[in-house]
């Protein structure tokens, strides 16, 4: 009996609600948290899924997070909602925060969405998908731990630092794209690592600054940025826009904050949203068409849109449900009490 278990979203969610209030999550935050983690299991996106959950126990039990956290959500202006997670974890301030982030930017075209003091576990395409069902663009960015060197640097000073972006098509899944800006997501080098594989060239360097292909020496040292000095300036632009601007700290800082334990990060998130039509001047309409269009072309060539995979995997998992491998699942099991 070495194959995998077959559950449904419905059960993926259940069992990632138990292991946490068992871990002594308060319900709504722990609800919040396995809402990301089945909607990841559901659409192939097992970096967010259930083997996250060991993590999040730990960061549950490191006594630093507030487990029965409210966020607090106060209309600051008529621009911009900010919610203070209150140190629990980004899935419940984010839910808190975007009916009146997705009223505002229905009322003033362009909103935004502070989020503060959370310690940061999720996808992004989670929310900008939110986003896009309200029928608004948006943009959202989170800062993580200072893993990445800069362009022409050699050691941790950026995060991987996400960025997301949703906008809603009349018909079916928005277009959505979320990635970080480092070369490949930090559990990726831990795959190469554990699987004993060279990474390649261009994705860190080691202790001293040196290319690297060997997957633990970059951990040990630093990831890089993917484009070079473009998605340096990205990341750059997250510390900045949902790090400084916001109050919160950057990934240097979040790091520091750690204090070697290797919890969630713990900083802040900003989240943009825009009405299509509010900002075209009343009628969306003819930005619809000028969109559909331009999604045209890429099935003309042949080209997909990113999160079309995502969305194939979650007919899929909702239909057959999701295949999670045994091991995870005992272990999982095992944290349910
Ligand atoms: P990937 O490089 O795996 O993919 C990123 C995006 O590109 C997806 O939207 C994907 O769509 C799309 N894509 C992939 N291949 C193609 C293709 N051939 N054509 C068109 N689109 C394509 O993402 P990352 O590994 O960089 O990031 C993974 C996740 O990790 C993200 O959800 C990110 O938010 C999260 N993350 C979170 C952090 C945090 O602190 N909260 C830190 C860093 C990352 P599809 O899914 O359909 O393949």
């Amino acid at each position: 009996m070495d194959g995998p278990v077959i559950l449904s979203v419905d059960a993926v969610f259940a069992l990632a609600c138990r292991v946490l209030e068992t871990a002594g999550l308060a319900a709504p935050q722990a609800e919040a948290v396995a809402r990301v983690i089945a909607a990841a299991e559901r659409d192939g996106c097992s970096n967010h899924g259930l083997h996250r959950l060991p993590g999040c126990v730990e960061t549950v039990r490191s006594g630093r997070l507030a487990v029965a956290a409210v966020p607090d959500v106060r209309d600051e202006t008529p621009a911009l909602v900010r919610v203070d997670a209150g140190y629990g974890y980004a899935p419940l301030a984010f839910e808190r925060g975007l009916p009146l982030l997705a009223d505002k930017a229905r009322h003033g075209g362009v909103a935004a969405l502070v989020v503060t003091n959370c310690f940061h576990f999720s996808a992004l395409w989670p929310e900008v998908e939110a986003l896009a069902a309200e029928g608004l663009a948006g943009l959202a960015l989170t800062p993580s731990h200072a893993w990445v060197a800069p362009a022409g640097g050699n050691r941790g000073l950026l995060g991987t630092n996400p960025i997301a972006f949703g906008w809603p098509r009349p018909d079916g899944h928005p277009y959505v794209f979320d990635f970080a800006t480092s070369a490949v997501a930090r559990s990726d080098l831990a795959h190469y690592r554990n699987e004993g594989r060279a990474i390649p060239e261009g994705w860190g360097v080691d202790r001293n600054g040196a290319p690297t292909t060997d997957a633990q020496a970059a951990l040990d040292g630093a990831m890089l940025t993917f484009g070079g000095h473009k998605g340096s300036a990205l990341a750059t632009m997250v510390e900045l826009l949902a790090g400084a601007l916001i109050g919160e700290r950057t990934s240097v800082e979040s790091m520091a904050w750690d204090e070697g334990l290797k919890l969630a990060p713990c900083h802040g998130e900003l989240i943009l949203a825009f009405d299509p039509a509010v900002m075209a001047g009343g009628d969306a309409a003819p930005g619809v068409a000028r969109a559909e269009a331009l999604f045209a072309g890429f099935a003309a060539q042949g080209a997909r849109l990113p999160s079309q995979r995502r969305y194939a995997a979650r007919a899929r998992s909702l239909a057959d449900g999701v295949a999670v491998p045994r091991a995870l699942h005992d272990r999982i099991a095992a944290l349910a009490g």
